[in-house]
C-alpha cells in the first residue's frame, strides 16, 4: 500500500515524489509509461556521445528565488543565456524583435527612440488585444508580424495566429534596445550534466519506488494506494467524457553532422520557409566538445504524437474547465503539471505549481516553506516528538 501514487515522472510528478517522499515520510510509487524518467525534459548522449534533448531544445529560466534553489539541491548549474536568430528574408536576424532585427531588415540606422517612434507609426490599433495576432500587429505593425509571426505560428499552432489565445505569442517581448537574449529572467542556467542526472538525484529517496514502461491503466488495477497525483492528460483521466482536448504534438528528426558546428546559435527559427518550426544545436546549450561533429534536432509540428501543448483558445478554455469541475469531485486525487491542468506552462512554472500543491498537502503557508524539509531536520526530544531544528539545536531540549 502506498500513500501515493504519482503518474509521470516529468517535473511535476518527480517534484511531488521528493516532497512527499523526503519532506513528509510518505511512501510514494511514481510510474512513466516512457522508459525513462524526465518527461519532456529528459536528455541522453546519442550514439557519436553527444548529449541531444529526446522532446526538443528544453532551456531552463526563472525570476523566482524559491523554484531555482529548490532545483540547486539536485544539480549543479552552467550559466547559459539562449538567443535565437531568424531566417527572414535571406538574413539571420535576432528574434525577439529588436533594434537590430529592424536595422538589419530594412536597411535601417534606427537609435532606440527613433525606432520607438517607428513603431509608433506603423503599429495597428487594437481596442481589445484578444488574439495572438492582435498582440503583435499592435506592436509591431504588419510587416514584421508577417514576416516574423504569422508563418512560424500557422506551423506551430496549426491555426492561423488570430485564431489563438494572446499568451501564445506574448511570450516573446519586443524591444527597441540592442538586447538579443530570448529570455530576461534573474536565472539562467542549464543543469550542469543534464536534465536526466538531475532527476536522477530528485528521485533518490528509499521512500520512492519507480515503476518506467507502465501505464495508469494497466497499473491501477494491482496496486494499493491512498491518494494519486496524476500529471497525464486530465481528459484521458476521465476517458474524455466530454470529448478530447486538443494538444498539438511534435515529430523530432535528430541528426548528426559530420561538422564541428552548423549555426552560430543553438536555435534558428524558420517562420517562412521549411516545413520544420526550428532547428536545435545543442552544443551551444551545454557547451560540450566534440572536435568534429554536431547534432542537431528538426521539429516538424502534427496533430499525431504526444501530446506536448494544449492549445490556447477560448473554446479549449471552456472544454478544460468542464474537467475542472470534475477534478474537483475527487479529493483524493490531485491534478498537477502541463497536461493535468492544461496549461502552456515552462519548467519553472510546474516546478511551482507542483511545490504550491505540495504546500497544501502539507499545510505549509507559502512556496518558502514547502522547500523547507523538515524531516530530515528534526531532532528527537522524547518518544514520538519532533522539534523543527529552526528552533535552534541548542534551544531544543535534551533527548
Ligand atoms: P511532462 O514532462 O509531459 O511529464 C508528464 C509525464 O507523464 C510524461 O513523461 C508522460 O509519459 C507521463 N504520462 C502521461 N500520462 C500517463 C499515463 N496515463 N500513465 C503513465 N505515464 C503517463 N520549458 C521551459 O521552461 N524551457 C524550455 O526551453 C522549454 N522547451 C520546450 C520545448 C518543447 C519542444 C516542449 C514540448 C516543451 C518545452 N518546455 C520548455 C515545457 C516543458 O517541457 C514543460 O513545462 C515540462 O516538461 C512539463 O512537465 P510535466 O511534468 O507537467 O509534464
Ligand atoms: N513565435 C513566432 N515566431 C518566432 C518565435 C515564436 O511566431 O520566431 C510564436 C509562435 O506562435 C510560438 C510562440 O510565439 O508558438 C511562443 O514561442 P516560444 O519560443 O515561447 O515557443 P515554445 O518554445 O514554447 O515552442
Amino acid at each position: 500500500m502506498y500513500d501515493y501514487l504519482i503518474v509521470g515522472a516529468g517535473f511535476a510528478g518527480s517534484v511531488l515524489a521528493e516532497r512527499l517522499a523526503k519532506d513528509s515520510n510518505k511512501k510514494v510509487l511514481i510510474i512513466d509509461r516512457r522508459n525513462h524518467i524526465g518527461g519532456n525534459a529528459y536528455d541522453f548522449y546519442n550514439e557519436a556521445g553527444i548529449l541531444i534533448h529526446k522532446y526538443g531544445p528544453h532551456i531552463f529560466h526563472t525570476n523566482s528565488a524559491e523554484v531555482f534553489e529548490y532545483l540547486s539541491r539536485f544539480t549543479a548549474w552552467r550559466p547559459y543565456e539562449h538567443r535565437v536568430l531568424a531566417s527572414v528574408a535571406g538574413k539571420l536576424l535576432p528574434i525577439p524583435i529588436n533594434l537590430d532585427t529592424v536595422n538589419w531588415l530594412y536597411g535601417r540606422d534606427f537609435t532606440s527612440e527613433e525606432l520607438e517612434q517607428y513603431f509608433e507609426e506603423i503599429k495597428e490599433p487594437v481596442q481589445n488585444v484578444r488574439t495572438s495576432e492582435d498582440v503583435v500587429v499592435s506592436q509591431v505593425g504588419r510587416d514584421l508580424y508577417e514576416k516574423f509571426f504569422r508563418g512560424y505560428t500557422r506551423k506551430q499552432w496549426g491555426m492561423d495566429p488570430s485564431e489563438l489565445d494572446k499568451l501564445v505569442t506574448s511570450r516573446i517581448p519586443t524591444r527597441t534596445n540592442r538586447d538579443d537574449r530570448y529570455f530576461t529572467d534573474e536565472f539562467q542556467y542549464m543543469p550542469l550534466h543534464g536534465y536526466t542526472r538531475m532527476f536522477e538525484n530528485v528521485l533518490d529517496h528509499p521512500n520512492i519506488h519507480i515503476a518506467l514502461n507502465t501505464s495508469y491503466a494497466e497499473i491501477k488495477k494491482y496496486v494499493g494506494f491512498k491518494n494519486l497525483v496524476f500529471t497525464g492528460p486530465v481528459d484521458e483521466y476521465f476517458d474524455y467524457c466530454y470529448g478530447k482536448l486538443p494538444y498539438r504534438s511534435l515529430q523530432f528528426v535528430h541528426e548528426t553532422l559530420d561538422t564541428p558546428l552548423l549555426q552560430p546559435v543553438a536555435v534558428v527559427n524558420y517562420p517562412n520557409d521549411h516545413e520544420y518550426t526550428r532547428i536545435t544545436e545543442y552544443k551551444h546549450l551545454t557547451g560540450q566538445q566534440h572536435a568534429n561533429k554536431t547534432s542537431i534536432t528538426y521539429e516538424y509540428p502534427s496533430w499525431e504524437g504526444d501530446p506536448y501543448y494544449p492549445v490556447p483558445k477560448p473554446e479549449n478554455a471552456t472544454l478544460y474547465q468542464k474537467y475542472k469541475l470534475l477534478t474537483e469531485t475527487l479529493p483524493n486525487v490531485h491534478f498537477v503539471g502541463r497536461l493535468g491542468t492544461y496549461r502552456y506552462y515552462n519548467m519553472d512554472q510546474v516546478v511551482a505549481q507542483a511545490l504550491t500543491l505540495y504546500g497544501k498537502l502539507a499545510n505549509r503557508k507559502s512556496l518558502k516553506e514547502a522547500i523547507d524539509t523538515r524531516i530530515e531536520k528534526k531532532h528527537v526530544t522524547s518518544p514520538g516528538i519532533y522539534v523543527p531544528s529552526t528552533i535552534s539545536v541548542a534551544a531544543a531540549p535534551e533527548a
